[in-house]
């Protein structure tokens, strides 16, 4: 059973059809890359799947839970507690350090500010954010603040990172050491990773790559497809 299956996603924004009939499933672990050129669905996509936006049609299910059904406040618990998200400009707040930042998700749940900072501490250090807790997003290089954000999104223990294009405003260099420390991080803490990349240098890091075209997923990225051909 995957972790988390959409059916046949249908979501208008007006009168764009940014999603017509788009089925994915993320099995528990997975790395799985969403790509596709850019209008072709991937965000509204990734915010149907991560309980942001409710879709038009179709079904979201985490863990048999049927996400599209939720009343809003079992949504947002989930997103709290099960989920964590990244996305391109990592949305750090600008006037907390490093270290504040990843501790506020801890801190928000009642965590303690020592035990929230301790715990920050050690992911700031798997993230290979060294001696950098008492920056500013404004101070750091784009990588740092992207692996900064990796290390807010996993820090509550979700099961599942949703990330868009995470590394979109990074060079290849400090794509690449985002890129290692997300799939470490998300290999050892068994975290399931849900990625939005037009990046093929990304894409390679992923376990499967799902292409959508103009709201749906492309016949040979289907599941069905993949089963027929095991
Ligand atoms: P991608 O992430 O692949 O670029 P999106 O899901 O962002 O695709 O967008 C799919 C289509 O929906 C595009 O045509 C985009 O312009 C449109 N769209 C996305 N969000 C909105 C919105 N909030 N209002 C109107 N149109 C939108
Ligand atoms: P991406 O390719 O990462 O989806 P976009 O520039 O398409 O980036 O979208 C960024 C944000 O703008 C999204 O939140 C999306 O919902 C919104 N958006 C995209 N297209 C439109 C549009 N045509 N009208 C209004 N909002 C849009």
């Amino acid at each position: 059973v995957p972790l988390l299956a959409a059916r046949d996603l249908a979501k208008a924004h007006g009168r764009t059809e940014a999603l017509r009939g788009a089925s994915v499933e993320l099995a528990a672990g997975e790395i799985l890359a969403v790509t596709g050129p850019s209008g072709s669905g991937k965000s509204t996509l990734l915010h149907c799947l991560a309980g942001i936006v409710r879709p038009d049609a179709g079904s979201v299910s985490y863990a048999g839970e049927r996400l599209d059904a939720l009343p809003e406040k079992r949504l947002s618990e989930l997103r709290r507690t099960e989920f964590g998200v990244v996305f391109q400009f990592g949305q750090l707040i600008p006037e907390l350090t490093a270290l504040d930042n990843v501790a506020l998700p801890l801190m928000l749940a009642g965590t303690s500010r020592p035990d929230a900072h301790a715990r920050a501490g050690e992911w700031l250090e798997r993230f290979g954010v060294r001696g950098q807790e008492a920056l500013r997003p404004g101070e750091m290089s784009g990588g740092q603040a992207q692996r900064t954000s990796l290390a807010r999104a996993l820090v509550t223990g979700p099961r599942i990172v949703f990330a868009d294009e995470p590394t979109g405003a990074l060079d290849s260099l400090a794509t690449e050491q985002v890129m290692t420390a997300l799939t470490h991080t998300a290999r050892e803490t068994d975290t399931a990773v849900l990625l939005i990349t037009h990046d093929a240098q990304v894409a390679a890091y992923a376990d499967r790559e799902v292409r959508l075209s103009d709201g749906t997923v492309a016949p040979e990225f289907s599941t069905e497809a993949t089963e027929a051909a095991v």
